[in-house]
């Protein structure tokens, strides 16, 4: 990850560790039967992807040992039996998507971060835009606290490639300017990177992260949700990974709303 360091800024020396956030979206800015969009994924310490990532491909090999490299794990298809998961059967697709939830729940060196937007709390305005500062001010401070703990890392946020088509891709673009407006983003480079979800393991852990996210807040299916929430960045029992943004009126007893 050496090469990455060309994106610092000036404060902190090129040769500083770092800390990867991989995130991916789900739910639909447009489609009016979304009522909520979800921001979502996982920091991991720069060395740790290529453990994350075997633990994914010994899954692919036992659910399609002809070629497990080609298996994309991604929510939507894994529960839809879509794509590669057509004709696999449905109880083999939810072991393996349990599994590799449950490869995040077992690891230490996990922080979960998941930003979830109700449309019409945000409305007119774009509940992309709210969920990724949310986001990034989490992992931020998170960076900020292993600082103060003597331990200073830069972090670097890395998106699925097809969110590049939502607000993201503007963001991103400007995310300098617009970190500053934002006003406390210290710990991060200042390019987000936008990567194939097809040629990274981690961006599939997102996007399943996201995917049952979604499910938690938009089904009140919470199956798969449980099974990583004890990995939602937190301190001393107090969660700061996971925001929840609802209507004023709403009231709303979720993992989060409850804590406040
Ligand atoms: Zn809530």
């Amino acid at each position: 990850m050496r090469a990455v360091g060309a994106y610092c800024s000036s404060r902190l020396p090129l040769d500083i560790l770092m800390y990867l956030l991989y995130l991916d979206d789900s739910g639909s800015v447009q489609n009016a039967e979304d009522s909520h969009i979800v921001l979502a994924g996982l920091a991991v310490f720069e060395r740790k992807p290529h453990w994350f990532s075997q633990e994914l491909d010994q899954i692919a090999r036992r659910v399609w040992p002809d070629n497990p490299a080609g298996l994309e794990f991604r929510g939507n298809d894994i529960r839809g039996g879509k794509k590669q998961w057509r004709g696999i059967e449905k109880d083999q697709r939810l072991a393996a998507y349990r599994e590799a939830m449950e490869v995040l729940s077992r690891s230490s060196q996990v922080h979960i971060f998941a930003s979830v937007v109700h449309k019409a709390a945000v409305s007119p305005n774009d509940p992309m835009e709210f969920a990724f500062e949310q986001i990034c001010n989490r992992f931020d401070r998170f960076l900020g606290r292993l600082h103060n703990a003597g331990n200073t890392q830069r972090g670097l946020i890395i998106l699925d490639k097809s969110s590049y088509e939502t607000s993201l891709q503007k963001l991103s673009l400007d995310f300098r300017t617009i970190g500053h407006r934002w006003g406390q983003l210290y710990n991060l480079s200042d390019v987000p990177l936008f990567v194939d979800s097809k040629a990274t393991r981690m961006i599939q852990y997102a996007d399943m992260i996201a995917h049952a996210t979604r499910r938690y807040y938009e089904n009140g299916d919470a199956s798969l949700f449980d099974i990583f929430s004890n990995r939602i960045d937190a301190v001393g029992g107090v969660m700061h990974g996971l925001t929840h943004y609802t209507p004023a009126n709403q009231r709303c007893n979720c993992l989060i709303c409850r804590q406040r």
